[in-house]
């Protein structure tokens, strides 16, 4: 163990200043405790040996000493100073301090070789006292360099020993054995202290490089966590870029799947969805939730003016929407001039039809303001169908359908406004959905059937008419009116194919009949309007081989409120055919002069509304509208007699046909020949 720790303390020695430096440390420490020792020590020698015999000597070795002593105090002064400086070469200091002790110690030979043989024997105890106490101390300050040490002890004992010896009494003999015992222990002494000295440092020195290495590998471990949390930070940052990213692309998405393109309003889906959350919502708040759809009325003509315009006015009324309807409905288009709003409502009175009537008219009023366009301003009429959750309609399926039925209702009226739906419409539109689908069975098992009732001329010489009227037998509804089948085939389409074989039959009918006897048939603004009619008519008459003279369609006043221009087109083809043209229902609708001047028809057919009951007001008012339609020179039916009194009446005011229950109820198509066949001769038109 020793060994090992004196060959490591060489091995510092030889290489580690660090070891010298601390060495240094321990003996500067000591170093003012020494002095303060040596002067009071060598003063008090000087004063103990004063005599003027030896007073040269002895200032000069006290002089000397404290010379000594003041290069040393310099040397702990400059210590103070500069032990923290790096610069320095330690090991030089080392030496340096040594040799300051060996003069120290040659100092302290020099005073026993000196005066010991002249002393008395207390004077020698003294000097043998004091130097082996200097011997002693020493050890505590030179012990860590070893040699200088034992060179040191050697300076102080050393001579005493000798001079002991050589008194050659028994008595300094055992002294001069003593002060060899001293030398051997006090260098033992040193010698174990300079080693413990260099084993702590070295512990020391271990235990720093632990520590240094502790904290080296704690800095590392703190570089790699820094590194790693800027790593770990770098890729949070990434990762929440590209969920950012991810979010930007799902919102995108998102719109494109539930926006309209054209509005950025909700479409279909993204509305279907977003109800459903609302109804949801609205049973846990037990709130109402109102649901709105709203059409343009004839958005046709705004549509003429050109997409840019037809587009802006969409926009237009897309905005006012999101401005006026409160931050948490849904507003939706899906294409066509058609928006759907949906809002829950808090208040007692959204339970009431009133409320929402009267808050549809404030929407109405929003949306019906005059929208700048390039082809200036520009004035939409809405209509809007209503429903509301929870009463009305319990699911996002019914508030779609009811809203739409309401709606419906007033589209078939042809008008504007606004209606909440009601369960009777609903029965009604069931009943009418029921129809549809018979009626398409109907046609197609061709269990429809024509009866004809006559239009009775005023004089003999004009030929006769009869008027084909649909009738359908159904299995299921029984008899059901053209009245109200007809607008059913109208919605659906299905009048077009119906009308055809109107007209078929018609004509293949007529020509059974007595020559001359005309046919009118019942024509649908919508075969006007598919541009087929004049076609249909042809084939009509090819097939049957009919004269075209003796063919009359009817067509009600209400076309009138649909493109003129088109219509007057086509009524002319008809009659270039030598197919005569009736307005039916003449004085029901709101034709102005203007319009019956231009329309090509021969022929009006009186309502049977002005005739039923015929006090004066409406005596006055038939009369106006017979001198009307004479002086545009048309010939006049008047339908609906019933009586004698209208009938005797009309004639009076010259109409040219009678038709009425009076003269006959419409009749079967097989017993139609039969009627005529009964008239004289003049009457039928032969
Ligand atoms: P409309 O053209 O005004 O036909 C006359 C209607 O008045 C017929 O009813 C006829 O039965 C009824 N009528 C005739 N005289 C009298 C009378 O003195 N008193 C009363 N109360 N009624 C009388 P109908 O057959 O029910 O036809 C109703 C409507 O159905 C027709 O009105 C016509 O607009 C339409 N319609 C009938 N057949 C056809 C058709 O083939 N094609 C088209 N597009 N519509 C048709
Ligand atoms: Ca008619
Ligand atoms: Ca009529």
């Amino acid at each position: 163990m020793t060994n090992d720790i004196r060959a490591s303390a060489q091995q510092l020695a030889g290489q580690d200043e660090s070891l010298v430096h601390q060495k240094l440390v321990a003996m500067f420490r000591q170093l003012p405790n020494v002095l303060i020792f040596t002067f009071v020590a060598t003063s008090a020698l000087a004063f103990y040996f004063y005599d003027h015999s030896r007073e040269l000597g002895l200032w000069t070795w006290w002089g000397a000493m404290q010379l000594v002593s003041l290069l040393r105090l310099a040397s702990l002064i400059w210590w103070r100073k500069s032990h923290a400086r790096t610069d320095v070469n330690w090991s030089r200091v080392l030496h340096v301090f040594c040799a300051s002790a060996l003069l120290v110690g040659v100092l302290w030979a020099s005073f026993t070789l000196a005066y010991f043989s002249s002393a008395s024997a207390s004077q020698r105890m003294v000097i043998s006292l004091v130097m082996s106490t200097v011997a002693a101390g020493s050890v505590s300050v030179l012990a860590l360099v070893p040699w200088v040490n034992r060179v040191f002890i050697a300076l102080l004992v050393g001579p005493l020993v000798l001079l002991f010896a050589m008194a050659g009494k028994s008595d300094d003999l055992v002294v001069a054995g003593l002060g060899v015992v001293l030398f051997i222990g006090l260098t033992g002494f040193s010698r174990v202290t300079g080693e413990n000295f260099v084993s702590s440092v070295m512990a020391a020195q271990r235990q720093h490089k632990k520590m240094a290495s502790v904290f080296a590998q704690r800095d590392e471990l703190i570089k790699a966590k820094d590194e790693l949390e800027a790593r770990v930070m770098r890729q949070i940052a990434a990762l929440q870029a590209e969920m950012d990213l991810k979010e930007r692309y799902a919102q995108e998405l998102d719109k494109i799947a539930n926006c309209d393109q054209l509005t950025g309003l909700l479409n279909r889906a993204g509305f279907d969805e977003g109800l459903k959350r609302m109804l949801s919502a609205a049973r846990d708040r037990q709130q109402v939730v109102g649901m709105m759809a709203i059409e343009v009325l004839h958005f046709d003509v705004v549509e003429l003016q050109g997409s840019l315009v037809s587009d802006q006015v969409l926009l237009a009324m897309a905005d006012r929407l999101k401005h006026f309807m409160p931050q948490l409905s849904l507003i939706a288009s899906w294409g066509g001039a058609e928006f759907f709003v949906a809002i829950a409502q808090g208040d007692i009175e959204a339970s009431e039809t009133p409320f929402w009537n009267r808050y549809a008219a404030l929407v109405q009023d929003v949306l019906q303001q005059p929208i700048d366009t390039d082809a200036g301003p520009i004035c939409v009429d809405v209509l809007m169908g209503i429903t509301r959750y929870p009463d009305l309609a319990i699911n996002n399926e019914l508030m779609f359908y009811q809203s739409a039925a309401a709606k419906h209702n007033l589209r078939k009226l042809g008008v504007g406004g606004i209606k909440v739906f009601d369960p009777h419409l609903d029965a009604s539109l069931k009943d009418r959905h029921q129809l549809r689908q018979a009626l398409h069975k109907a046609i197609e098992a061709s269990s429809l059937s024509l009866a004809f009732q006559p239009l009775v001329p005023n004089i003999k010489s004009k030929p006769g008419k009869m008027e084909a009227l649909l009738r359908w037998q159904d299995a299921e509804f029984g008899q059901v009116s053209p009245a109200v089948f007809v607008p059913i085939a109208e919605e659906s389409g299905l009048i077009l194919p119906l009308g055809r074989w109107v007209l078929h039959s018609a004509c293949a009918t007529a020509t059974t009949w007595p020559n001359k006897t005309m046919v009118c048939v019942n024509v649908s603004i919508h075969q006007i309007l598919s541009g087929h009619l004049p076609d249909d008519i042809q084939s009509a008459l090819e097939d049957s081989g009919l004269d075209p003279s003796r063919l009359e369609i009817e067509i009600t006043e209400s076309i009138f409120a649909q493109d003129l221009d088109f219509i007057c087109a086509v009524l002319k083809a008809v009659r270039e055919l030598g197919v005569g043209v009736a307005i039916d229902d003449f004085g029901t609708g709101y034709s102005s002069l203007a319009y019956l001047r231009r329309l090509p028809a021969d022929t009006v057919k009186i309502d049977r509304s002005f005739i039923q009951e015929l006090d004066r007001d409406a005596q006055k008012f038939l009369f106006s509208l017979v001198t009307m339609a004479r002086g545009l020179g048309f010939h006049i039916v008047a339908e609906g007699i019933e009586t004698e009194q209208q009938r005797d009446f009309l004639l009076g005011l010259g109409v040219d046909y009678l038709q009425g229950f009076l003269m006959s109820k419409p009749i079967a198509a097989d017993d139609a020949l039969a009627w005529l066949n009964k008239l004289p001769t003049d009457r039928r038109g032969s």
